[in-house]
Parts: C-alpha cells; structure tokens; sequence
C-alpha cells in the first residue's frame, strides 16, 4: 500500500511517500513559499536530492506540484496518481473531539474547521490540504492525525486553569498540549529499548526542536504536558517564551502601548532563546557563541536547561515513579551540551548521565551510567511513521483494537 504523508503549513507543504509493503520511504521533499515570490520545491527520490523554482498561488497548486514531481519520469516514484492508496494530513489542533487518528468526512471537516478559532495559524492551511486533496483526487481515502490527540488522556487537574469556569465552557480555554504525535513514537520506542511492557512505564520525553514540550507518560498515555492552550507555554523555546507571568504581556501593553495582536507576535516570534541572545534561535550559534564567551548565549543556555530540569521534576513528583527521561527532536537529538546542561544535577533523582557515551552516541541509544536507575534515553522521533502506520492500520480495521500495536514497537 502506498501512503502518502502531508503536512500543510500556512505557506509550506511539506509531503512523504511510503510504500507499507517494504514499510521503506520512497519519496519525501517540501514546497516552500506558497503564495509568495521565490516558491520552491525540495524533492529527495531514488537517493538524489532535485530543487526546482516555481509558481504556487495556494495549496492546490502546491499539492499539483507534488503530484508531478511524484509521477515524474525522471524522477518520480510512481507512473500513476490511483497508486496512492491513502493520504495522512497532519492536523494541529482536534480539541475536545479528537482523542485519536480519524477517517476525515465532511462532519471532521466541519469540526477541524471550527477548531480554527483555537489554532488560526494551523488548522486553515492544515484544512487547505484536505480541501485541495479533495479536489485533486476526489476517491482517495484521506486520514487526519491530531498533534493534540496524544494528550486527551491527561486528567481534570491537569488540563484545567484556575480561571472563571465560563471560559472553557464558553471557549474551551484549557491545556490541550501538542507534538503529541512526537511523545507516542518515543516513549513506545524507549518501551521497546527498556524491554518493558509500554503499559507499565513511565517516562519523561523531551522535544526539543525549535518548538520545545515536555510530556509525561504514564502506562504509554500523557498524563500531563508542558504546552497548553496554544504551543506558547511551558519551556523556553526557539522563539516562544514558555510560561511566564501572565501579568507581563498586560504590564508591557500599558507600557508600550502594544495592541494584543502585536504582544502575541512578540512572545511568539521574538521571545525564547532569541529574545535573550537578541540574534539566535538556532541552539548550534548559541552554543559556539557561548563557547567564544558570549555571556547572552550562556544565559539563553542556561535558563533553557534550568526550566526544562524544573519541568523534569514537576513531572518525576507526579509520576512517583521513573524508568527514564527521553531526549528528541533538533535540539535533543543532537546536541550533548544541551542534554548535559539538563541532566547535570539530577543525580540525586538517580538520573546519571554518561558523558562519554553522551558525547559519542549518535541515533538510538541509551545514555546514561549502566547503573543510572532512570535511564537517559536519546531517541530520534519519526512523526511520519505514526502517521503512515495509522492510516494504514483504520484502513486495514486494526487501528481500534486493544491489542493495536505500531510496527516500531516490536
Ligand atoms: P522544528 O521544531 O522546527 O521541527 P527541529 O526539531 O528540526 O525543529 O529542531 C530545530 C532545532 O534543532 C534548531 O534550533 C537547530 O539549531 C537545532 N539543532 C540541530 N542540530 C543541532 C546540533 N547539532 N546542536 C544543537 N542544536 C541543533
């Protein structure tokens, strides 16, 4: 079966094809731009890499484009479009009504649709590809898998703010959580790694990209995470704040005069490792730049380890108990200064990190002191995978048995 994989951001389409009966990658790339000037397309098929300037008003395009490049003689990876059997689109935002991956209809339609209130910036593109799709290849199966729908096991206590009840009644203001997609595929990796049963672990994961949350998993299901009603909150990011007072955002619009609109840009946008350093988001400058004694970068470095160890403890006290602490995601994957700077200090919750094998060990791999009693694991995510595997297993009808399993878990 041939699935194909979108992820449709408000100017970007970025696409994966897999071919399930070898479970093997055949094709992957991304158009970037869209609706702009300078619109181009990355491509990677049959080990070689194309780039390619083009013309795409909007989605539809895009995706066309993506079709082309797919069935292309030279170097596309299937004669026709009927080969692709499903489409997985990668939706941010579900809410309250999606726990899991669904078959889209034009009821899920409708729902993601008014979902957009709650993710303005994701859910319109993300409904653009469907719609686009729908267009294009009117008799494919289209899937939605939620970032959000990881994170509708967490309990009352934990999704619930301590504001007027109105205004998640009204509103739905509460913690929904994301990169869900990103915690599932590590911590049953990291299950798979521990030779433990998924259903009696419990772990901390860290992603750590541009965009930073940090989940904590109980039996296999979030129970609590660290980004709430939008991804703005919990730990210091790329460009996003992570939590801080509430009051800030009200003082600095007294101040300045700033209009909510221009705040939200701000601590979006212009906030995180890039508002301390005042130039960087990529964690690889900041990392040399301190090096050189950049004093903003140490701090932008520090602070970032320091909330992520905080958060590690919120998250140990309510598990009571932990089998390990998962590093993923740009930042997580790759960087041992980052991982040391967190784990440094922990020792005393039995989290001990091994330097040489921190420093060395690339991809899969455990990190920590054979007799760490928490093991530090480092685990490149794979979205993609979940995504694929998903929608193969609603259509094949396995996808709501108990007993369901991903393919990465064996
Ligand atoms: P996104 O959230 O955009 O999906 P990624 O998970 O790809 O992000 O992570 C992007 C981040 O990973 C960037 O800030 C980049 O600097 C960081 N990163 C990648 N490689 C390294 C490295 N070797 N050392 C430190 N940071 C790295």
């Amino acid at each position: 079966m041939k699935i194909l994989a979108l992820n449709c951001g408000s100017s970007s389409v970025k696409y994966q094809l897999y071919d399930t009966a070898n479970n093997k990658l055949i094709a992957k790339g991304g158009i970037e731009r869209i609706g702009f000037v300078g619109t181009f397309i990355i491509h990677y098929a049959r080990y070689q890499k194309h780039r390619l300037e083009c013309e795409c008003a909007d989605h539809k395009d895009a995706i066309n484009l993506v079709f082309k490049f797919l069935t292309d003689e030279e170097f596309g990876v299937i004669k026709d479009l009927k080969e692709i059997d499903a489409v997985g689109h990668r939706i941010v935002h579900g809410g309250e009504f999606f726990n899991k991956s669904v078959l889209i209809d034009d009821n899920v339609i409708k729902a993601i649709d008014n979902l957009s209130s709650l993710a303005p910036l994701h859910n319109p593109p993300n409904l653009s590809g469907i719609m686009a799709m729908k267009s294009l290849l009117p008799n494919v199966v289209q899937i939605a898998v939620f970032d959000t729908a990881f994170h509708q096991t967490m309990p009352e206590t934990a999704y619930m703010y301590a504001i007027p009840m109105k205004w998640y009644e009204k509103y739905g203001v509460r913690k929904y959580g994301f990169h869900g997609t990103s915690h599932l595929y590590v911590t049953r990796r990291a299950a798979v790694m521990l030779n433990k049963d998924i259903k009696d672990t419990n772990f901390i994961s860290l992603h750590i990209g541009n965009g930073v949350s940090v989940t904590a998993c109980k039996g296999g299901k979030s129970i609590d995470t660290s980004m709430g009603f939008t991804p703005l909150d919990g730990a210091v990011m790329g460009t996003r704040c992570g939590s801080i007072d509430p009051a800030v955002p009200l003082f600095m619009m007294d101040k300045e005069g700033f209009t909510s609109e221009e705040v939200n840009t701000i601590l979006n946008k212009r906030s995180g490792v890039l508002g301390i350093t005042g130039r960087y988001t990529d964690r690889r400058d900041i990392v040399r730049v301190a090096g050189e004694g950049d004093k903003a970068c140490q701090l932008a470095m520090d602070i970032e380890a320091y909330r992520l160890k905080k958060l590690i403890g919120e998250y140990y006290a309510i598990l009571g108990r932990l089998d390990g602490i998962i590093f993923t995601a740009g930042v997580g994957e790759n960087s041992p200064v980052a991982r040391q700077l967190v784990c440094n200090g922990l020792e005393h919750f039995g989290i001990v990190l091994d330097n040489d094998k921190n420093n060395n060990l690339t991809g899969e791999n455990i990190i920590s002191k054979d007799d760490s009693t928490v093991k530090v694991l480092l685990i490149p995510t794979n979205e993609e995978i979940v995504i694929i595997e998903d929608v193969a297993a609603i259509l094949s009808g396995t996808y709501d048995n108990d007993d369901f399993k991903y393919s990465f878990e064996k």
